[in-house]
């Protein structure tokens, strides 16, 4: 009790980019997150687990829980003793009603922070290329509600804005667009203003069009544009055209889900990202070390009983020199082993901690490891190999059958499935709002198919790392592509390339 604060957190329009690093912070170390329908899916991935989630979602019509309920909520929240925050979509102070919900943590003295967001009002525009100010076509920009209260007459001086000649820009106005339009034109507008429309800007959903005052209400019909969606009149529109750059990027337009480990997801999704991919994180499985793994610890008093170390995951890795730090064992009594890794990702941990591989399969994976090992070992060598309880058995089996070794082969974590919390996987799937998924293991595909039962796997496109992946996914009837090689950049060309298909194949 006593130290319950409540930030309100301005998301920004979609794109996960365009979340302020304040806003970050905050969001990480929030006891409860509060939010709304326009905050972006790849915005509520990054909601850290021990963070509680409240969906307070307000699409128009759909009323989740009233104002007065938010407000209420978080009173009680905050006097509860947590650390609330109430994420909203865009700038909270900008058509938020942030105003309303501070009003009452003022009257009851709980302390806040406003974390202003960027507003969809310039940026969606931005993505569009449209300049919302152009020294050449005008001199200010109004932002205005389009919002009209049902059989009322519009609260806007449309005189009043059309002599000031500025761009201006309608939130929440689509379903009056015709209202707009007529009441611009009435007040003196030249009909052949330019005026956008842009649907789920910054997001891989992103869509315009543009035309004039006259015509725009037509325009937008025929192409069912659809909420949310601003407005952009004037003269600045007329430059989209030529400085449109978002559908540029290899990837935009693009929804990826990403089914990695959380600890290992930020690298992909980063990847995927600067090429201008929406990504969602879906971590379908947590690894979890075995505790008090007796077996790992004796094997690491005694490394120099060993002549091979070999490794077949970045978390195989990180759970093994961790179980060394926690013993106080010192690197260096790994000097007389040689690594064996099974491929780039695995490599890259070890380099990370300053040691070399000695071996990497020519491809990576378990079964060309084993022969690989197999073929450069000697006889009555000692291997540790430290890694997942169920491990690829063809490892062992290929090194057993070229040499007569001794294996410690010793279970250091296991994989547990599981969902987010937040986000309705299979929804989104039978939505058909996600274009791909990528997998990295059979035990990503292995996770995503536990907590999406029921699924009709036919509408996941699989983009799978290499072939056991590939081999998990079609077995539940996934469309698969594989990798040429097991690496996450030769993941992402996949996506690349068939992205690129793809928009071949609708311009035709
Ligand atoms: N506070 C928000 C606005 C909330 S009002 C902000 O600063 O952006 C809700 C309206 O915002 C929607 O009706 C729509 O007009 C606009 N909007 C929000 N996000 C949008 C997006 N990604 N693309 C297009 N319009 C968006």
């Amino acid at each position: 009790m006593g130290n319950g604060k409540v930030w309100l957190v301005g998301a920004g329009p979609g794109d996960v980019g365009l979340l302020t690093i304040k806003g970050m912070k905050v969001i990480e170390e929030a006891d409860v997150v509060v939010y709304d329908r326009l905050v972006g899916m790849g915005i509520l991935s990054l909601i850290p687990d021990k963070a509680r989630c409240i969906d307070v979602g307000k699409t128009s019509g759909n009323h989740m829980m009233s104002q007065e309920g938010i407000n209420k909520l978080l009173l009680e929240e905050a006097k509860n003793g947590n650390r609330v925050v109430r994420l909203k979509g865009g700038d909270p102070f900008l058509f938020g009603r942030g105003g309303e919900e501070i009003e009452l943590l003022v009257k009851e003295g709980i302390p806040y922070e406003i974390v202003p967001g960027i507003t969809s009002a310039i940026s969606v525009p931005a993505y569009n290329g449209i300049p919302v100010t152009h020294r050449d076509f005008t001199s200010s920009v109004h932002i205005i509600t389009g919002h009209k209260k049902k059989d009322e007459e519009y609260d806007i001086d449309f005189s009043a804005l059309v002599k000031t000649k500025g761009t201006l820009v309608f939130l929440m106005g689509l379903s009056e667009l015709g209202s707009i339009c007529k009441g611009l034109s009435d007040a003196g507008m030249d009909k052949n203003m330019p005026v956008a429309v842009l649907e789920r800007g910054t997001t891989a959903k992103q869509r315009k069009v543009i035309s004039d005052l006259s015509t725009i209400e037509e325009t937008v019909r025929l192409n069912n544009i659809s909420t949310p969606a601003i407005i952009v009149v004037g003269k600045v529109c007329s430059l989209s055209k030529g400085f449109s750059w978002y559908e540029k990027l290899p990837l935009a337009g693009c929804r990826i889900a990403v089914t990695r480990p959380k600890e290992l997801i930020s690298g992909l999704s980063e990847k995927l990202r600067i090429k201008g991919a929406e990504v969602i994180e879906l971590p379908a499985i947590r690894i979890e070390p075995i505790k008090e793994n007796l077996a790992l610890k004796q094997s690491i008093s005694n490394l120099a009983s060993y002549q091979w170390i070999v490794f077949t995951s970045p978390s195989g890795v990180n759970i093994f020199f961790e179980e060394m730090k926690s013993m106080k064992a010192d690197i260096r009594s790994l000097a007389g082993l040689k690594i064996a890794v099974i491929g780039e990702g695995t490599l890259k941990m070890i380099e990370g901690r300053g040691l070399y591989a000695d071996l990497v399969p020519s491809r990576y994976d378990a079964e060309n490891l084993g022969k690989e090992l197999g073929a450069i070992c000697f006889e009555g060598d000692r291997m540790l190999i430290p890694r997942a309880d169920i491990g690829n058995i063809l490892l062992v089996e290929e090194i057993k059958k070229r040499k007569n070794v001794v294996i410690d082969d010793i279970p250091t974590y296991r994989t547990v499935y599981e969902g987010s919390r937040i986000i309705n996987e299979k929804e989104e799937f039978q939505n058909r709002n996600i274009d791909y998924a990528l997998f990295t293991s059979a035990s990503t595909v292995r996770g995503f198919v536990s907590v999406t039962e029921g699924l009709d796997y036919g509408l996941v496109n699989a983009v799978c790392i290499g072939a056991q992946t590939k081999k998990e996914a079609d077995g539940h009837g996934m469309k698969t592509q594989m990798a040429e090689k097991a690496t996450l950049d030769s993941l992402v060309r996949l996506v690349e390339e068939l992205h690129e298909k793809q928009r071949q194949g609708n311009e035709k």
